[in-house]
């Protein structure tokens, strides 16, 4: 079986062609945790690469909770529609947080 190094930069470990990911048992092993923790917060692989590519398109549109344009390297979250099945647009995370918080505040005090 060929051997070459694993796909992790910098690591000199020795994997046999065709394994999983082209990764050492250890590195492997650090992808799927991260996989799963990005998982157990409940943004999965689908959602988490749609955020990041509508968050970049999102960057000089305007915020619809505060009416600011979003530029780059502020933190921009994905709004949800109230009942969750779809999307109304990117937002600042901090707007996204706030919304959030009041609407579970209003189901609070009902
Ligand atoms: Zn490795
Ligand atoms: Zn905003």
């Amino acid at each position: 079986m060929a051997k070459r190094n694993c796909a992790q930069a910098g690591c000199p470990a020795l994997v046999e062609a065709g394994v999983r990911d082209g990764r050492c048992l250890d590195h492997r092993r650090q992808v799927d945790r991260e996989r799963g923790s990005a998982t157990a917060r409940g943004y999965g692989y689908t959602h988490t690469q749609l955020s990041k590519r509508m968050r970049a398109e999102a960057i000089g549109m305007t915020c619809h909770f505060c009416k600011e344009v979003m530029v780059a390297g502020q933190d921009l979250a994905l709004d949800h529609t109230p009942d969750r099945a779809g999307y109304r647009g990117v937002v600042h995370l901090s707007c996204n947080a706030r919304d959030g918080a009041l609407r579970g505040n209003a189901q609070r005090l009902r």
